[in-house]
């Protein structure tokens, strides 16, 4: 077993702190990784606070982790001692299923293993994520990282890249799109971001208006201030498809309105209580349609960071120590991030991680 030093939320309501553990030891088809970045999602948040169910506690969140391969086992054949890798919120999956065999193993049919908050299939024991020192990952689920990117802004694609990423390829987004994007968090910048390099017109709906200015430099043509009735009213029925990132419920409504004629909203906010239900004429009146994604699977991960890389995109990020992440947590529920915390990992090593 590997000695790991982690910060893990206790319960439910305790700030995270230090908390050692072990990792397993590395099987023939696993990596040991020393984690170098890890980004902070509000996924995390959700979770370690119990908003979306029960929680084995002590828990350690991340999944947007960067590091460097330490390790390899002897069946190990797609990275190697010293390569810069990345692991997303997936760590295992059953490998057999149709979605699986589809390369969509965060829809798998006998249940996903996330890369924290599920069950370890190799020990049994709840798994553990990235705010920590070092993590052991099966090599199919370890993804590689583009050359020459800044490693720190690239740690958010793992999660709030790929979960952007995905719907837009499932709804064709290219040149000629119009596309909404709903909140200037972690992912709202990168969904617009990535639009925007696929070539579509992005329209982004924000509570914040002090963001207009950073959004338009992110690549937004239009800015919508969605508290603004009347600038609502005026982008009813123009858009194709739009990425809701809302982190709380809210009224769906005008979004349904902003969309064209067969149009799509596309859920990706995990609020923790139910948005109030859409009239059935919000759909009728365009035949328009409301949908969600989770994440991505790992080949569509790593075709997004080939593409980041090819255009040079990566997160807007403030680099903590792992010691401010309570306050980054505060600060993530009052939308106060520009645009996604990413904790050094070298931090924890001053609390004693073994180097
Ligand atoms: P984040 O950085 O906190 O951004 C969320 C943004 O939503 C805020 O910056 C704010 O933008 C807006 N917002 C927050 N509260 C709002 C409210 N009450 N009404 C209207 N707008 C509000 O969070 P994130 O890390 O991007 O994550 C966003 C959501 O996606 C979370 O629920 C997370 O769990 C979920 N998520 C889902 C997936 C998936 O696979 N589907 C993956 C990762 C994360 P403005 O200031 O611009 O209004
Ligand atoms: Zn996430
Ligand atoms: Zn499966």
């Amino acid at each position: 077993m590997i000695p790991t030093l982690g910060y893990a939320a206790p319960d439910r309501s305790s700030p995270l702190a230090p908390w050692r553990f072990e990792r397993r030891d590395p099987g023939p088809r696993d990596v040991r990784i020393q984690i170098l970045f890890c980004g902070v999602c509000h996924s995390d948040l959700h979770f370690v606070r119990g908003e979306w169910g029960e929680v084995p506690y002590p828990a350690v969140p991340g999944h947007e982790i960067i590091g460097r391969v330490v390790a390899v086992g002897d069946a190990v054949t797609r990275h190697a001692v010293g390569d810069t890798v990345g692991v997303g919120c997936l760590v295992d999956s059953c490998r057999r299923c149709a979605s699986c065999g589809d390369g969509l193993e965060q829809y798998c049919e006998n249940g996903h293993t996330q890369t924290y908050g599920g069950v370890e299939q190799q020990t049994g024991r709840p798994t553990m994520g990235g705010y920590s020192g070092e993590i052991v990952v099966d090599e199919r689920f370890v993804l590689r990282i583009p050359d020459g990117m800044d490693l720190a802004a690239t740690a958010p694609l793992l999660c709030a890249g790929i979960t952007t990423y995905s719907p837009l390829r499932e709804w064709k987004v290219g040149p000629g799109s119009r596309v909404g994007v709903v909140g200037l968090g972690g992912l709202g910048h990168m969904a617009v971001k990535l639009a925007a390099a696929m070539g579509a017109h992005v329209t982004l709906f924000t509570t914040s208006p002090e963001k207009g200015e950073d959004a338009r430099r992110l690549g937004a043509s239009d800015v919508i201030v969605s508290r603004d009735a009347e600038a609502m009213r005026a982008a009813e029925g123009t858009l194709d498809v739009i990425l809701d990132t809302v982190s709380a419920s809210h009224d769906l409504e005008p979004l349904l309105a902003a969309l064209k004629r067969d149009g799509t909203l596309v859920l990706l906010g995990g609020a923790p209580t139910p948005h109030s239900s859409p009239s059935a004429f919000s759909f009728i009146t365009r035949r328009k349609r409301m949908a969600g994604s989770l994440i991505g699977g790992l080949p569509e991960t790593q075709e997004m960071l080939d593409f980041c890389g090819r255009h040079n995109i990566t997160a807007d990020v403030e680099v903590i120590p792992v010691q401010k992440v309570n306050e980054a947590y505060e600060r993530m529920e009052r939308s106060d991030v520009r645009y996604r915390f990413v904790i050094d990992i070298a931090s924890l090593r001053g609390e004693g991680q073994p180097a």
